[in-house]
């Protein structure tokens, strides 16, 4: 039976990142995916924005590691050429009580340490936009956008490159600790079952990461990481509309979601989203009866919009730790030593700022698994 060092489970950003950055000083690593590429789930299914840091509750792993990612992750896309844009960032308000919210959302920042961040009027507004309709906003110039399948690509290339051996099509549906090692059981694409052993595993499967917990026999109801799925569903603009707008623009956040905004692609076009809905099962479709909502939303500050200019785009899930209507969690991100798993490494409810935190994530799983 093949035996590794570390074995990492799922090979969306989190798993990349991580692979990459324990590769640079550790050998014998195993990345396994159950599907044929990497970022099949949430990490190509999102808006692809950098974000600051300011949402995040004080002293939070979202506020510190989304901050400290912000910043590693245009030095990274910089410096390797992946495609980026620091556009900044508007989250708009047209009601007292909206103005209240962004109020809160820029002091909020500032403990979060997030640079730059200023509330504007309407004039700089109509200055920075035109095209949008906003009497106050919070101007964030530190948020922006990428291209998150390049991340990915890159990430997956250094792994590579530093000797890790990256296995698609290899689904983990079991995980046991035995004699000091961790025997994982693999079902392969082609149905065929194999076995490893790991001396330490680092969950990152993502909407399944509680999943992969109870295969090692972690209680996850009873130690509160039970995943609940958000569908995010997003609607693409008529490309006519394309380089209307400079930088995203946000409506203030809902307890779920950072609410339906203006996701910019590089390319200039853009689309709306993403809404956020609980769901049972895993279904990419977009709802076509949920466009009227897009666009009522969105007129409120976007008056060229008509109807007509929208049309079903991608959708995502979010691996969210809160049902509906509890408060906010964060990352847990966990080795599992008291509970008798020395050498796991938990990453459950590993949703938004993720894509925007991975290189940080990875450092602090690096710093965890270095010290077990
Ligand atoms: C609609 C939406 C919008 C978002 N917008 C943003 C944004 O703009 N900016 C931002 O920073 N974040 C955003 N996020 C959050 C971000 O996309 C995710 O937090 C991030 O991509 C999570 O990465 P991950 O690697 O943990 O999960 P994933 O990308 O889901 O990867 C997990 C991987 O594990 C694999 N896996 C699962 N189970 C197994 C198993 N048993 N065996 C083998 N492999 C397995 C899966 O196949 C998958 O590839 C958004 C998320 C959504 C859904």
């Amino acid at each position: 039976m093949n035996r590794y060092r570390i074995a990492i489970i799922g090979a969306g950003s989190v798993g990349l990142a991580i692979a990459r950055r324990l590769s640079a000083t550790e050998k014998a690593i195993i990345l396994l995916e159950r599907h044929a590429t990497f970022g099949q789930d949430a990490s190509t299914r999102n808006s692809e924005v950098i974000h600051g840091g300011m949402y995040y509750p004080t002293d939070s792993l979202k506020a510190r590691l989304c901050v400290a990612g912000n910043r590693s992750l245009y030095e990274l896309c910089d410096r390797y050429d992946v495609p980026h844009r620091k556009t900044g960032k508007l989250i708009i308000a047209n009601s007292s009580a909206e103005r209240n919210e962004i109020e809160d959302i820029y002091r909020q920042g500032e403990i979060n340490g997030v640079p730059n961040l200023r509330l504007i009027d309407v004039l700089e507004i109509r200055r920075l936009e035109p095209q949008v309709r906003a009497r106050w906003a919070l101007l964030s110039p530190e948020s922006g956008i990428m291209d998150a399948v390049a991340l990915m690509r890159f990430f997956e290339q250094e792994a590579i490159a530093n000797g890790v051996s990256v296995r698609y099509n290899r689904e983990v549906i079991g995980l046991e600790k035995r004699a000091g090692l961790f025997r994982i059981t693999i079902r392969r694409s082609d149905g065929e079952i194999e076995e490893i052993l790991a001396e330490a595993v680092i969950n990152a499967a993502g909407l399944f990461a509680d999943n992969v917990a109870a295969m090692a026999g972690i209680d996850i109801v009873k130690n509160g990481y039970k995943i609940h799925w958000v569908k995010g569903e997003y609607f693409d603009v008529d490309r006519r509309h394309s380089g209307k707008m400079s930088h995203l623009i946000y409506p203030t956040p809902t307890p779920v979601s950072l609410g339906i905004h203006v996701r910019l692609r590089l390319d200039g076009s853009f689309a709306l989203g993403p809404n956020a809905i609980y769901v049972d099962a895993i279904n990419y479709d977009v709802d076509p009866k949920h466009l009227d909502d897009f666009y009522h939303g969105a007129k409120r500050y976007l008056p060229f919009l008509s109807k007509t200019d929208l049309t079903p785009g991608i959708t995502g899930i979010r691996a969210k730790l809160q049902t509906q209507g509890e408060p906010v969690r964060d990352f847990v991100i966990r080795h599992e030593a008291d509970k008798g798993l020395p050498g796991l490494i938990n990453l459950i409810g590993i949703d938004s700022p993720a894509l925007t935190a991975c290189p940080a994530i990875a450092e602090e799983v690096a710093g965890i698994y270095l010290n077990l």
